[in-house]
């Protein structure tokens, strides 16, 4: 059993790390079009961050609210 928000299919894989100050990479769908629609319905929640590490915008955090 898995969760997907789109129904698209691929399965979600986290970028492995490349530096030794990268934070866990958030998990991401694997195919370029189902990353799409997931990033548009992650925008909704989380802020994409960079990662510190590598500087590549792999990061999720949930959106604080208020
Ligand atoms: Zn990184």
């Amino acid at each position: 059993m898995s969760i997907s928000i789109c129904g698209g299919g691929s399965p979600l894989e986290a970028p492995p790390a490349t530096t030794d100050t990268c934070e866990p990479h958030t998990p991401k769908p694997v195919g370029v079009l189902d990353w799409g629609e997931w990033a548009e319905e992650m925008s909704k929640t989380h802020d994409q961050t960079a990662c510190p590490g590598c500087g590549l915008f792999l990061i999720w955090r949930p959106k604080e609210t208020h």
